[in-house]
């Protein structure tokens, strides 16, 4: 048979290799969202409002009050590996753990349109900047790429519209806009319930009920309750403990012996950033289903701080689920304080009962 000559191998087009490497960082706009709420936390926000057309996929927007950005550094905003966030390279193992150094908002200008706007504490004016492809672009074509000043308020404002509109095949991927909503929800309400101290709202475009809607003063069982409801809320207890062995702090709330659900619902933070992990996931049901009646399961909020160090780093964005050294030790010492808390409950109950 004849053989054909080989194709001439050619390095593919820098802007190719970006939206190839945006679209892995960003599946679904639920990803672009959490970026963007993970910023506006960073930037110690008290208000965040999240706007969503056709389940992020026309427009996201996030609404922070946080410091801003310093017009200056608006022309290197979305270029790849730029941050305030990582000075030294010590600082990589702590700050990089999630997979996100200076890449969010890069990715996001190279599929999607990117509008923002901005005013630190020292600017007289906001700042209002378009991206494309890491780069600042004009608003209308023939106009100036330059930041424009306008009016506004303290704070940060990020919208992204059409997000996946150069790759067509994403786009079509989604099915729904609704079930991309839910998904935007269940992020934005697990944050909502983390961050004591900030105010959430996240609206459908055109809606007038607000989706999610918590006070910057509410507690963590306040905001358990607004988000998850008072059946889960009135059943809570807390625990708390602080390990030097294994360099962890894990505190939150949990439901008690008299509530349960279908299925486990877990809000699960490593050092403030949400994530999943099966391991912790299996050993609380197994904590539980001495204390819930078969098929039973239960809410958890935890917290869990780890020292950076001991934080897998090689995990990608999109992958929630995390890694820790010694993950078995913390999480039986995690599990065993649920254990006597609940017992504690449970044995009171029973003596009430009895009496
Ligand atoms: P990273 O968060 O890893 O630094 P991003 O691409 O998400 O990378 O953001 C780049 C930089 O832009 C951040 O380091 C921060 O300085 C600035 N920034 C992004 N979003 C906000 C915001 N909402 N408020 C203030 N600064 C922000
Ligand atoms: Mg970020």
């Amino acid at each position: 048979p004849l053989l054909q000559a080989p194709r001439r191998i050619k390095a593919l087009d820098q802007d190719v290799v970006n939206k190839i490497a945006a679209g892995e960082i960003i599946v679904a706009p639920m990803h672009a969202l959490k970026e963007l709420m993970e910023n506006a936390v960073d930037a110690g926000s008290t208000s965040i409002e999240v706007l969503v057309k056709d389940g992020g996929l026309k427009l996201l927007q996030i609404t922070d009050n946080g410091h801003g950005i310093d017009r200056d550094d608006m022309s290197i905003l979305c270029e790849r590996f730029t941050t305030s966030k990582l000075k030294a390279f010590k600082d990589l193992e702590s700050i990089g753990t999630y997979g996100f150094r200076g890449e969010a908002l890069a990715s996001i200008s190279h599929i999607a349109h990117l509008k923002v706007t901005t005013k630190t504490a020292g600017s007289s004016c906001a700042w209002q900047a378009h991206y494309a492809d890491g780069r600042l672009v004009p608003a209308k074509p023939g106009q100036s790429a330059e930041p424009r000043p306008c009016a506004g308020r303290g704070g940060t404002q990020i919208t992204v519209e059409d997000l996946f509109y150069n790759i067509p095949t994403r786009r079509r991927a989604f099915r729904s806009a609704s079930e991309e909503y839910a998904k935007i929800l269940d992020v934005v309400g697990r944050y909502a319930v983390h961050c004591t101290g900030v105010a959430f709202s996240i609206k459908k475009h055109g809606d007038a009920g607000s989706g999610i809607s918590v006070q910057a003063n509410a507690s963590t069982v306040d905001r358990i309750r607004q988000i998850h409801g008072s059946a889960v809320g009135n059943e809570l207890i807390d625990f708390n403990i602080e390990d030097k062995k294994w360099g962890f702090t894990a505190s939150g709330w949990t439901s008690n012996a008299n509530y349960h659900v279908k299925r486990t619902m877990i809000l699960l933070f490593i050092n403030h950033r949400s994530v999943e992990s099966s391991a912790i996931k299996k050993a609380i049901e197994q904590t539980y289903s001495i204390f819930l009646p078969k098929g039973g399961h239960p809410f958890v909020y935890l917290s869990l701080e780890v020292e950076p160090n001991r934080v897998d780093v090689n995990v990608h964005p999109t992958k929630r689920e995390v890694h820790f050294l010694n993950e078995d030790e913390v999480i039986e010492l995690v599990c065993n304080e649920i254990k006597t808390k609940l017992a504690k409950v449970d044995t009171s109950r029973t003596f009430l009962a009895q009496s």
